[in-house]
């Protein structure tokens, strides 16, 4: 058997279903290009919007922010760090280009209390002069060695007046009620670090529903329309739906993929890379990958073969319907060709040499499968 023979026609086949819209109705190159451009500008539409869509949701980082991580669970937030570590986060958002005035995001209740005491001292310009100043004495601080800082002056007056301003800082009294709502925040350190737990795991799938609730309607939408357009036998419509139907699902198994992927460790693969280095076979790792993508491609060709508009399926429709194969007229049993179009519609079964209907899957005298 000739092998690349066999696979040239296998390739014409896949290619004459995307570009052919019926045996007769050969697609021509400008209606080819304009469907091209349908393809895409619909699958960068569906990627820029499940982004938007999914950019409603809540993520981690949000949900729980980086502040009340360190605050309330990593609980690095000390008597004697945290004017430094407020000062960072003051003067990070004071130096950002784009500041987005209000975040409408939703937060753990236990960090909200937090959030908006920050939020609070954010917009208080007073307070981020101090800061500022206070910024400005530490880097020339931080100049001297340690050796100098007990012995220069400089130094020393340098240090004298840092501990006036925090100090000032200490004293502010929006700077006091921030320091008792991380004081008091702090004993929910259990609760919150169990909840962000949860949530590492119940995101993904979260977001995968959330994405799924943007991307299915369509895609059934799709399968509905090109259904019905098959029934009708409307080409052009079957044509272009299987081909938004293709288009569709790839957004679909990357949302997927990416959730199956979050939701199974991190750990779990570094585990396996490693492993695969140690013993100098990371190769598999791409063959595995190689792999993966030819089963998802035949799977993909086998839905829009099998399954979305088929010359196939087109035949068997019309021999349910005791129609000619070829023309789609409603025919008297028995015939030998069609009074219409003129096609022969008995074939001779290579089997048993005994005539049964062309395009049936079986022949109708021995039973074997016809090709
Ligand atoms: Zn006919
Ligand atoms: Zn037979």
């Amino acid at each position: 058997m000739n092998i690349f023979k066999l696979s040239q026609k296998k390739m014409s086949k896949i290619g004459f279903r995307l570009t052919k819209i019926k045996d007769t109705e050969p697609i021509n190159a400008l209606s080819f290009i304009a469907i091209l451009f349908l393809d895409i500008f619909v699958l960068v539409n569906l990627f820029i919007g499940l982004e938007n869509h999914t950019d409603q949701m809540s993520k981690p980082s949000e949900y729980i922010p980086q502040i009340c991580r360190e605050i309330v669970i990593q609980d690095s937030w000390s008597a004697e760090s945290r004017i430094r570590k407020l000062s960072s986060y003051l003067l990070h958002y004071d130096r950002r280009y784009y500041k987005k005035k209000l975040d409408t995001k939703v937060k753990h209740p236990i960090c909200e209390r937090i959030i908006d005491g920050f939020d609070d001292l954010k917009i208080n310009k007073e307070l981020i002069e101090i800061f500022k100043e206070r910024e400005k004495l530490q880097k020339k601080y931080i100049t001297f060695d340690n050796f100098q800082k007990n012995l220069n002056d400089e130094a020393k007056v340098l240090l004298t007046k840092i501990e006036a301003i925090d100090k000032q800082i200490n004293d502010n009294d929006a700077v006091k009620q921030f320091w008792q709502i991380i004081a008091e925040q702090r004993n929910f350190s259990a609760e919150l670090k169990s909840d962000l737990r949860k949530l590492n795991y119940i995101f993904p799938l979260k977001k995968l529903l959330f994405e799924m609730l943007f991307l299915l309607p369509l895609f059934a939408v799709l399968l509905w329309w090109n259904s019905i357009s098959f029934k009708k036998e409307r080409a052009l419509q079957s044509f272009i739906s299987s081909h938004l139907i293709v288009v569709t699902f790839i957004p679909i198994f990357i949302t997927i993929c990416k959730a199956v992927f979050e939701i199974i460790p991190d750990k779990l693969f570094k585990e396996l890379i490693d492993f695969l280095e140690s013993l100098k076979l990371i190769a598999f790792w791409h063959y595995f990958l190689v792999v993966l993508a030819i089963l998802v491609s035949l799977l993909v060709i086998y839905l829009f073969q099998n399954k979305v508009f088929t010359k196939k399926r087109l035949i068997k429709r019309r021999l349910i319907k005791k129609q000619c194969v070829n023309c789609g007229k409603k025919l008297l049993p028995n015939l030998e060709f069609c009074p219409f179009c003129g096609e022969k519609l008995k074939i001779t079964c290579g089997n048993c040499n005994e005539e049964t209907y062309k395009g049936s899957e079986f022949c109708i005298n021995c039973g074997e499968r016809m090709e």
